[in-house]
């Protein structure tokens, strides 16, 4: 079966094309589900939440210290498609992507008098000239400080959308969940720059419905709650929250209009809703995103300013809108995956497709060189699926054993050669993870439904 030789010189054991991705060579060190009791659980004492089991369990995270975890292969892929989902959002409304310093002077902090304010959280640390700073855990300080740094915007150039997707630091109190709460953790954080008043809110406006867009894409069922502005500060602000059981927040929502909001801001005792006195109800909530316009907060403490068309100097508005790429990752692992199978939203998995070839010895064995014609040719037919497709290569495990294997990893499609494959006109077994159902094509077939 092997077309081409294995380009690891030194792999000599025939593993097919290159660029083929093979179960067998995956690196997932925790060797899926075995039913022992793993090593990594041991050392983080009491599991915390599904998500963080699920992923440990299928080698998709491994724990380094408190809070902080290596990401593993599968994870990262996920990451970077969403990532790339995120980069699209953004894009669609006029969001230009940089990256700003993770390293950050303490004078910025100071001067927003943050520095005080933060408290414990903020990672803090000296150079070797003594130079304070700490590792951002959000960046409205050095933002506002580049862009009045560069003098004064034309008004020509506003709104401006700047955002970045980068590593935070923050030293969380009680680091858990696996993901949801690390102490270093991915962060989609976007800037905006406005005129007035009126222009920053229509931009908020642009920025929400572009998050919204997001987690229907996501196929994720997600609330947009009012919400305090906490040490952030500003005037205005709402979170998105998935609801969850393991939910950190509270939430009390409408069931007559759409007013809904976190506990955190809603006047303590307030039974019924603002708005048209109808009966509240609380669910919890897991914050995966979070907006504030904040006014001049930052723009006048540093002088962010612009030309009007008048040629004078006004001071920007401004917003800011976070989202926990690592969290929303896990929640949304959290949300759909039951007990012991994991399922990703469709553009998440890390791989969309694995086959399973005949287990060695079986009857079917002598239909192997047909799965690898269908695993060649994934890629060149449907090209959506190119280097989306895995080989499930430990052909002396039963089908079985591999079916279950790929169902907890939570692949979307799963392809098998089983009886069917010996058949005049050969037909695969299909199954689709996300919606149990199971279908048998020929191999056009398979091509045509993918
Ligand atoms: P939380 O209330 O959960 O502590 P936050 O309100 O402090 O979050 P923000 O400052 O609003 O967080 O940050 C923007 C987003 O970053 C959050 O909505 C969340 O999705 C994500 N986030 C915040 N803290 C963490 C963390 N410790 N680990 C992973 N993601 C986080
Ligand atoms: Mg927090
Ligand atoms: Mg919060
Ligand atoms: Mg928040």
């Amino acid at each position: 079966a092997c077309l081409q030789p294995c380009r690891l010189q030194h792999c000599g054991q025939g593993h097919g094309r290159p660029g083929r991705f093979l179960v067998s060579r995956l690196f997932q060190p925790a060797n899926l589900w075995e039913d022992r009791e793993l090593g990594v659980e041991g050392r983080q004492g009491e599991l915390t939440c599904r998500s963080q089991r699920l992923m440990l369990r299928a080698g998709l995270i491994h724990p380094a210290s408190p809070g902080c975890y290596y990401y593993l292969p599968h994870t990262l892929r996920a990451v970077e498609k969403l990532v790339r989902v995120i980069d699209q959002e953004m894009r669609a409304i006029g969001g230009q992507k940089l990256n700003m310093p993770s390293l950050c002077a303490a004078d910025l902090w100071k001067r927003s008098e943050r520095w005080d304010l933060m408290g414990k959280e903020l990672f803090r640390l000296r150079d070797r000239h003594n130079g304070e700073y700490c590792l951002g855990p959000t960046h409205e300080e050095a933002v506002t400080e580049l862009i009045a740094s560069l003098g004064s915007l034309s008004y020509r150039q506003l709104p401006l959308m700047l955002y970045q997707i980068t590593r935070k630091f923050r030293d969380e109190p009680k680091p858990r969940f696996g993901l949801l709460r690390g102490r270093e953790f991915y962060m989609k954080d976007m800037y905006t720059f406005d005129v007035s008043e009126e222009a920053a809110r229509q931009t908020y406006d642009t920025v929400c419905q572009a998050y919204c867009h997001l987690f229907e894409r996501l196929g994720l069922s997600f609330v947009k709650v009012r919400a305090d502005t906490g040490s952030i500060g500003g005037k205005l602000s709402h979170e998105f929250q998935l609801p969850a059981d393991i939910g950190e927040d509270r939430l009390l929502i409408c069931a007559n209009c759409s007013f809904s909001a976190n506990v955190e801001t809603v006047q303590a005792g307030e039974a019924d809703c603002p708005e048209c006195h109808g009966k509240l109800t609380e669910t919890k909530g897991i914050e995966v995103g979070h907006t504030f316009y904040l006014g001049t907060k930052y723009s006048s403490i540093f002088s962010a300013s612009y030309n009007t068309p008048q040629n004078k100097p006004a001071v920007t508005e401004m917003g800011c809108f976070g989202l926990g790429v690592t969290r929303i990752l896990a929640a949304s692992i959290e949300v759909l995956s039951t007990e012991d199978s994991i399922r990703w939203p469709g553009l998440l998995a890390p791989y969309q497709v694995c086959i399973l070839p005949p287990k060695k010895g079986s009857k079917e064995e002598e239909a192997a060189g047909l799965v690898d014609a269908l695993y060649d040719g994934l890629g060149e037919a449907v090209p959506a699926l190119r280097g989306e497709v895995l080989l499930d290569d430990r052909t002396q495990l039963t089908i079985g054993k591999r079916l279950k294997d790929a169902s907890r990893l939570g692949y979307p499609y799963v392809i098998v050669a089983g009886r069917r494959i010996l058949e005049d006109q050969p037909h695969f077994e299909v199954c689709c993870q996300n919606t149990g159902e199971t279908v048998f094509l020929t191999r056009e077939g398979v091509f045509d439904f993918l």
